[in-house]
């Protein structure tokens, strides 16, 4: 039975809902966006559900670290030569959508600036 207290993206890391995983291991995992804004567009998540980036303490640290250093290795396998943008939304203004911190990763692509 599904716990209503868990987030979409525990879900998907404990299987519950399919999705196309680029990446899993103790910490985190990473998947393709289902709305793709890029030719890539994936997600790398913690397994540790943190609503937002503003809720990240000091024992995050090296979690935070790892999520960068998985991105970085699945843009390379993505073929990401030129370059990727990566962002968090963070909460409302941001537009976050999920309440369960998230690294988007979005290449393939020139990428516009400033962001909308
Ligand atoms: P946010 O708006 O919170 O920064 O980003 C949430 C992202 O999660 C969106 O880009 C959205 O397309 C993606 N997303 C929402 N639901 C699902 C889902 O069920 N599966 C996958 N793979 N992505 C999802």
């Amino acid at each position: 039975m599904t716990s209503p207290s868990k987030t979409l993206f525990e879900r998907i890391a404990d299987g519950e809902i399919p999705a196309d995983f680029l990446h899993k291991d103790d910490l985190c995992i990473a998947f393709r966006d289902i709305n793709p804004q890029a030719p890539v567009h994936f997600l790398v998540v913690p397994r540790k559900p943190i609503p937002t980036l503003d809720d990240l303490t000091v024992e995050d640290q090296n979690l935070v670290g790892h999520l960068f250093l998985v991105a970085q290795k699945v843009a390379a396998a993505e073929g990401l030569t030129r370059g990727y943008r990566a962002v968090f939304n963070c909460r409302e203004d941001a537009f976050q959508t999920v309440p369960h911190l998230h690294l988007h990763i979005l290449g393939g692509r020139k990428m516009g600036w400033p962001p909308g």
